[in-house]
């Protein structure tokens, strides 16, 4: 371990790092560049006994108002991209985004639908990140994790159990390092013209124009969240500075100095009304930190 440090921020206001750009103090937060920092950062915390949580970009998480009472590691700076034979390897703190940018600089074709989505690899793997008919389980072949007890490990796709939204990551306290993904030779030229398609319809159809964490809720079997909430005319909707997007109803904005409290209050009136309603319950795709 001799060599390796990080520097310890304390008591580090969270809200410009979150997309929601709302949420309170981090006891403690770090930025490890290399495996070799996380791992140091992640024994120390372990060995002084602060409770800690690696996060990526911040897109899809809310932490309380009250802070977090722990130390907050951004995997954000560890980066790094390889391409060999028709497989990108990718560090946790790259952007799904550049994942998609470097594929298609390879002519791989299956990595478009990630272009956009405004997460990380490490944050996309954990929530198995998915849009316009595609999601990270397709293409992810093996990742380098660090699991609970502190030990580099490598799983592939059918050891990740991939799920709707979700992967083996949450229920085991997996840390990723770096993923593997494998698509399919394809032309330069198209991959790139559907990319800007895909993020052109985002343009149109999304709020970008204001905070959030993209989709509020979960997708329910055989329906969209947006479509029954605006069904029960939840649009424009707010508590406090928390709103119901105009443009698109599964989408919770920050339309005013939102605090954590407000998203979390509208979450639990939009999921209420939807229920009252339509019977259906809607649940939270924004992972709230407790
Ligand atoms: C405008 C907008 C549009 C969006 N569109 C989409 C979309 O089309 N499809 C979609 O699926 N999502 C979408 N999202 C949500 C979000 O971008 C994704 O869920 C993304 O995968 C989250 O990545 P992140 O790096 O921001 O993760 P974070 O929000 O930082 O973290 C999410 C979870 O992953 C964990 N995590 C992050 N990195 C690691 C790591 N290295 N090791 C272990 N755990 C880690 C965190 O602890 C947390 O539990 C959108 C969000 C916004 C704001």
């Amino acid at each position: 371990m001799s060599g390796i440090s990080f520097t310890l921020s304390e008591n580090i206001n969270l809200a410009p790092y979150c997309s929601m750009k709302a949420g309170g103090n981090a006891k403690y937060f770090v930025e490890p560049k290399t495996e070799a920092e996380l791992l140091y950062a992640l024994k120390y915390f372990k060995a002084i006994g602060e409770r800690y949580i690696v996060v990526g970009k911040c897109s899809n998480l809310l932490f309380p108002d009250s802070g977090f009472d722990g130390a907050v590691i951004s995997a954000c700076s560890m980066k790094g991209m390889s391409v060999e034979n028709g497989i990108v390897t990718a560090m946790c703190g790259e952007t799904l985004s550049s994942l998609a940018t470097t594929a298609c600089e390879n002519s791989i074709t299956g990595f478009e639908f990630c272009y956009g989505i405004p997460g990380s690899v490490g944050g996309g793997v954990y929530m198995n990140a998915g849009a316009y008919g595609g999601e990270l389980s397709n293409i992810f072949v093996s990742g380098r994790f660090i699991n609970e007890s502190l030990e580099i490990v490598t799983l592939t796709k059918e050891e990740l159990d991939f799920g709707y939204r979700k992967s083996r990551m949450a229920f085991e306290g997996l840390i990723l390092i770096s993923a593997s993904f494998k698509g399919e030779e394809g032309n330069k030229d198209e991959i790139r013209s559907l990319m800007d398609e895909l993020m052109a319809k985002r343009k149109r159809t999304q709020p970008l124009e204001y905070p959030s964490c993209g989709s509020a809720f979960k997708r329910p079997v055989s329906n969209f969240a947006g479509a029954l909430i605006e069904q029960c005319g939840l649009k424009g909707t707010s508590v406090g500075g928390a709103e119901v997007s105009e443009k698109h109803a599964g989408f919770i904005i920050n339309k005013n100095n939102a605090t954590a409290t407000d998203v979390i209050n509208l979450l639990n009136l939009v999921s209420d009304t939807v229920f009252e309603k339509t019977g259906v319950r809607l649940e939270p795709e924004i992972r709230i930190i407790e």
